[in-house]
């Protein structure tokens, strides 16, 4: 088997991140306990969830389960010091990618400001052979584009009203936990908030069944990996998009 190959550590000279990713969970699946790191140095980190996981649990109807998806990703979100979790009411599961996304996701950009954006793995695999989900695939795209969008003036003009105005601050774009991942954060110190961040998704996880089914194990087997890359014991991994113009990476 081929030695990994090493991560580079991720830039945290930023302060603002938004997180924007397709459903309650995704960012629990292992990028929570970066989040906790961050907001323990003080940074300021918004979540934005495009759907609320809606469709996610197979024995309650979407208009039962979305309330309960809702508040389990608030308390997860609160878990890892982030206080304001936005849901942009897209649904779940039939997520198209297209102008009306970006639209959406360009707003809440414009509103957060943020230094970083964060997005989910949109790449066809994680890796293997199992294929990702047609959501995630969606949202990845619509987030590296809509960031794009928010720094212009003349595209969704119509949001620059009570003194909106254009954000073109966006460094870069991380995607977690891509199989095309380049950089990593040590996780160490903060992985036991990453997990209870996961538990607290509790009636989706029983929902889907997995018999036996034990986050801090799941975590860790991928925490391990991504440490292993980084040289420390735990850490999460992002594919990072530089977003200037310049061509400056
Ligand atoms: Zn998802």
């Amino acid at each position: 088997m081929d030695t990994p190959t090493p991560l580079q550590t991720l830039d945290e000279t930023w302060s603002r991140m938004l997180c924007v990713v397709a459903h309650p969970d995704d960012l629990e699946f292992g990028s929570a306990a970066a989040v906790a790191r961050w907001t323990g140095q003080g940074k300021t980190v918004g979540y934005c969830m495009v759907t609320s996981g809606e469709a996610g649990i197979d024995a309650l109807a979407p208009d039962e389960c979305r309330p309960v998806r809702e508040a389990e990703q608030v308390e997860s979100a609160r878990i890892v010091g982030v206080p304001e979790v936005t849901f942009l009411g897209f649904p779940d599961g039939i997520l198209e990618y297209g102008v009306g996304l970006r639209r959406a996701i360009a707003l809440e950009v414009r509103r957060f400001r943020p230094d970083i954006v964060v997005t989910g793995n949109f790449r066809d695999t994680f890796g293997g052979r199992n294929l990702n989900q047609a959501d995630h695939i969606a949202v990845g795209r619509a987030v590296l584009d809509a960031v794009r969008d928010a720094g212009n003036r003349w595209v969704f003009a119509e949001q620059l009203v009570d003194g909106l105005e254009p954000w073109g601050g966006v460094r870069e774009v991380w995607a977690a936990g891509s199989p095309d991942a380049t950089h990593g954060v040590d996780t160490t110190d903060t992985f036991d908030l990453g997990v209870a961040s996961l538990e607290a998704h509790g009636a989706y996880i029983a929902g889907l069944g997995w018999e036996h089914f034990d986050g801090r194990e799941f975590l860790e087997g991928f925490a391990r990996q991504a440490g292993q890359r980084l040289g420390v014991a735990l850490a999460a991994s992002f594919e990072v998009f530089p977003m200037g113009w310049a061509g400056d990476e």
